[in-house]
């Protein structure tokens, strides 16, 4: 009874204060039922009716947008009109600012993607050669293998070269991952021709450009070695005139082991391509024959595979940019240099621009070196020498002098012809020059460094030169 007078007198009190809701109504079973709704303390507590201060904070913010709006649809101008403005003209551009970045991330995405599938690509190749490799039964070298490789064996991946040439050689080349088939594939053992003595040479004494004739070459230093057996023969370069998007410091390497060449490897710098993994890695669109490739002017200029066609490939826009027949030039084994490797066209950049070192059958396999337009690949002119190409090991340009390295093998060869394209002249001369690791299978200059780059035996190798002049006789 006291309770409900209790709760009756409550109802009286806050219904006075106007500040509670009173209710009536019929529950399911037909009573009336009474209920009232109280604010809360704290609301009950609120200084104002108004709400306090989240309700001026909220009409604060609400009158600020109602003038905004009002001002909008009033076109007003001033300070209100200029805030519109800017906005709306930076709008697209930001949008359009925004979509060029995505657009360029998803580039980037897709050529990292590409790069990965080369890298995994590589890796399954290189896993399966090692695989059948090891499968099939050791031979031990013979006497000629031993003869003519000494240096083979020292390491697996040697020892994996030697076996799989020395079966190739007995009964033709049966594993996919070598594709030899013709027997010129495979090193040809140097028939190196004994040169006269050499004129004595006046060191130091270059012209006014730098230029001058090769006098010394230095000892040789080894930069880095292949990991795989596709890395036994290949070339290796940096560009003497680099333009964009690669800086001058960038190196370049293709190993040419393999019937379809197409990988090229880019290093930011000398210690990266000593220690790490490559920072590009670009697929040609057409095959490498061999190791006679240059690098020049931001593009990589190289003969297509099984033929005499010269390729230039723009580093830029990653395309085929110049293709042209280096015209009557023999191709895949008809005239290579002493080592095989179908190196019948090798190419090489000076200080006067771009070579082509090859033969023809009018030349009857003396070497032949053409100079090239950069841009188009014509002939500018050339010239035909009296060295035989299939005698020597290798050739490069050095201020418009077609220089031959002896022997590919021998630990001491010499730099052994020289041919001045300024004279039309060739003579004997006898630089020493060391094969530290006797498979020297490409040689050519770089007139930046002013230093040979040669690959030997799975070796990137570098050595200095110093030019001079003859001494009169
Ligand atoms: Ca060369």
């Amino acid at each position: 009874m006291w309770l409900q007078v209790a709760v009756c007198l409550s109802c009286l009190l806050l219904g006075a204060q106007g500040q509670a809701t009173f209710l009536r109504a019929n529950d399911r079973s037909g009573r009336c039922q009474y209920s009232f709704t109280v604010a809360s303390p704290a609301e009950d507590s609120c200084p104002t009716a108004g709400g306090g201060p989240e309700m001026e904070a909220l009409r604060s913010r609400l009158t600020v947008l109602e003038s905004l709006v009002s001002r909008l649809v009033s076109g007003d101008a001033g300070a209100a009109g200029a805030a519109r403005a800017a906005p709306d003209a930076g709008l697209p551009e930001a949008y359009t600012r925004v979509m060029g970045e995505k657009s360029q991330l998803q580039q980037d995405k897709e050529r990292l993607g590409r790069q990965v599938q080369v890298l995994q690509r590589r890796a399954e190749e290189q896993r399966l050669e090692v695989e059948r490799l090891l499968a099939k039964p050791c031979q031990p070298p013979s006497a000629a293998q031993k003869d003519q490789r000494p240096a083979s064996g020292s390491n697996i991946l040697s020892h994996l070269v030697s076996q799989n040439r020395g079966q190739s050689e007995a009964g033709g080349a049966t594993d996919p991952a070598w594709q030899l088939g013709n027997p010129r594939y495979q090193e040809v053992k140097a028939e190196v021709t004994e040169v006269p003595a050499p004129k004595q040479i006046q060191e130091g004494s270059q012209d006014s450009t730098g230029c001058g004739e090769l006098v010394w070459v230095g000892e040789p230093v080894s930069h880095r070695k292949a990991e795989s057996i596709t890395g036994k023969y290949g070339v290796w370069m940096q560009d003497p005139e680099a333009v964009g998007p690669y800086g001058p410091q960038m190196l370049w390497r293709i190993n040419t082991v393999g019937a379809e060449v197409r990988e090229l490897y880019g290093y930011e710098d000398m210690d990266q391509l000593s220690r790490g993994f490559p920072t590009k890695v670009l697929l040609l669109p057409e095959p490498v024959e061999s190791t006679g490739a240059a690098m020049y002017r931001g593009s990589l200029y190289y003969q297509r595979r099984r033929s005499r066609t010269l390729l230039r490939y723009d580093l830029a826009t990653e395309s085929i940019a110049a293709r042209r027949d280096l015209p009557h030039a023999g191709f895949h084994g008809q005239f290579p240099y002493s080592w095989g490797g179908y190196t019948d066209i090798d190419l090489a950049v000076d200080e006067q621009g771009l070579w082509a070192i090859y033969s023809t059958n009018k030349a009857k396999g003396a070497i032949v070196v053409s100079q090239l337009d950069p841009g188009g690949l014509e002939v500018r002119r050339s010239w035909e020498t009296n060295i035989r190409k299939n005698t020597v090991a290798n050739a490069f340009m050095i201020c418009g002098r077609l220089y031959t390295v002896a022997s590919y093998a021998s630990p001491n060869t010499t730099v052994n012809y020289a041919f001045d394209t300024a004279t039309g002249e060739s003579r004997s001369i006898a630089v020493p020059m060391r094969n530290s690791y006797r498979y020297n299978s490409m040689v050519d200059y770089n007139p930046v460094q002013r230093k040979l780059f040669s690959w030997d035996n799975f070796h990137m190798v570098s050595y200095a030169v110093r030019l001079g002049k003859p001494e009169a006789n």
